[in-house]
């Protein structure tokens, strides 16, 4: 409890009150005494030179003090302080307390206010609070009440600034509140929780921010069950192929003949490759994937996978061009991995492409980078798919089967190939017209040679 937000934001606030209030307060109360003391004591001055004439008037008429009693009284219920008056032998004439008459002012008396000179000789002294018995009642119940005036405002503030606290504190303390619970129930696995966001400040930010992190993570999760799900529909089918094969062996149904072997030896290799693009994928996601970076020179490399995969072209009757300038920059690059990237994009290219077609593989000097395309005037690939192309296992016909092409992983690979090499990757294509797929690689002594991982 004592460390939760709240109470510490409250804490907090009653203590920055106090402070505050407490120093006007002070201020004030201070202020108020001293200019209310400055004040009476002007009034003060100005009213005991008005009693030092009445007295000296007294006198005149007099011609001594009898009965001056009375008129001290008076003078002591206006001023609202002891009044005394002694002779000039400082005996006590008149006392507006009654009880000093008689008396010798004595030496510990406060200094008199004025001597009461007739005609030029001394004939009484006249004396105020002689005693020192402080400020009258009236006086002392101004100060008081000013003093509580104080206070009750200050309580008032004070009030009025935790109820204020306490608001603020849930308007603020509540997302935070909600966000914990979120967090706690995505931590037992449910990843569907998320905040309600209702401010633009940091609360607000924290909010979106912590959802989407749970876009992301419920979106890793999918991948991941996805790619389980996905890998183990790959296994399957060459294995049953496989088992179907060898259970017909068993059985007599068929004998082994070098189809056969072919037909098994050729399942096997589509695992054997499923495994490898799992592996290669892994590596990457792991960023061990090794580059080992040198200048490369793209028409040579090019030049080398096409007339590997020529041998596949003829036959189906495609036709495999380059179109290369001949003074194309080298780039810096793995020369096995960016053969491996045209590879993957011939083989598909070839797959797609019907009888009668024609691949294009060309490049262009773009500034830092060198474009590589490779163009088929295959099937193409709807608009919907597009964006999708180079997901893993994501083929743009579900219903294919790995007879009619790969995993959906090729591409996949393809990408990270290219990310590594700090390229990037891009898909155009109209369908029944054809399919551009165009990467980015940098030139020569545009970064760091060497080896490096990712
Ligand atoms: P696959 O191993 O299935 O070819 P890829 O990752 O290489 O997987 O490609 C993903 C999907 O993209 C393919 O299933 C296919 O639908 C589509 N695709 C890739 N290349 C081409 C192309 N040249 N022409 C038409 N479709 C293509």
């Amino acid at each position: 409890m004592l460390h939760s937000l709240r109470l510490r934001l409250l804490l907090m606030m009653i203590i920055v009150i106090v402070i505050a209030v407490g120093t006007v307060a002070l201020f004030a109360s201070r202020t108020t005494t001293t200019e209310f003391q400055r004040y009476t004591e002007h009034g003060g001055m100005l009213r005991h030179r008005r009693f030092e004439a009445m007295l000296v008037m007294y006198y005149d008429q007099n011609q001594g003090w009898d009965g001056v009693q009375s008129l001290v009284e008076q003078m002591g219920q206006i001023s609202g302080e002891r009044i005394v008056l002694t002779d000039e032998k400082q005996r006590v004439v008149a006392d507006s307390g009654q009880k000093l008459v008689g008396q010798v002012a004595g030496r510990n008396w406060a200094s008199p206010v004025a001597p009461i000179v007739y005609r030029g000789v001394p004939v009484g002294t006249l004396y105020a609070d002689p005693l020192g018995q402080g400020i009258d009642p009236q006086r002392k119940s101004f100060l008081e009440s000013v003093n509580r005036a104080l206070l009750i405002a200050a309580l008032i503030a004070g009030l009025a600034a935790v109820l204020f606290t306490l608001a603020l504190s849930r308007r603020i303390v509540g997302p935070i509140e909600a966000l914990t619970a979120a967090a706690r129930k995505m931590e037992k696995g449910d990843l569907t929780q998320r905040v309600e966001v209702q401010s633009g400040d940091e609360v607000g930010e924290l909010a979106q921010a912590f959802n989407s992190m749970a876009d992301g993570l419920a979106r890793l999760e999918q991948l991941r069950r996805n790619m389980v799900t996905d890998v183990a529909h790959e296994l399957r089918t060459p294995l049953s192929n496989i088992r179907g094969y060898l259970e017909a062996l068993q059985d007599g149904v068929v004998t082994l003949s070098p189809e056969l072997i072919d037909s098994v030896h050729e399942e096997v290799m589509l695992l054997n490759r499923l495994v490898d693009d799992l592996q290669e994928l892994a590596l990457a996601d792991a960023g061990q994937l090794k580059l080992v970076r040198r200048p490369v020179a793209l028409t040579e490399l090019v030049g080398q996978v096409v007339s590997l995969l020529q041998s596949q072209a003829t036959p189906k009757g495609i036709t495999i061009k380059t179109d290369l300038p001949p003074d194309l920059p080298t780039v810096d690059a793995d020369p096995s991995r960016v053969g491996q990237i045209i590879r993957n994009l011939l083989t598909n290219a070839l797959t797609y492409t019907p009888p009668g077609g024609e691949i294009t593989v060309l490049a262009r000097d773009a500034g830092s980078e060198i474009e590589v395309s490779v163009r088929d005037t295959g099937v193409g690939i709807a608009p919907e798919h597009l964006p999708y192309v180079f997901e893993r296992f994501y083929r743009a016909d579900r219903s294919r089967t790995r007879t009619t092409g790969g995993a959906g992983l090729g591409l996949a690979i393809v990408k990270q190939l290219v990310e590594a090499h700090g390229g990037h990757v891009w898909v155009e294509s109209t369908v029944g017209k054809g399919s551009t797929f165009t990467f980015t690689l940098p030139k020569a002594g545009s970064s760091a040679n060497g080896a490096q991982s990712i």
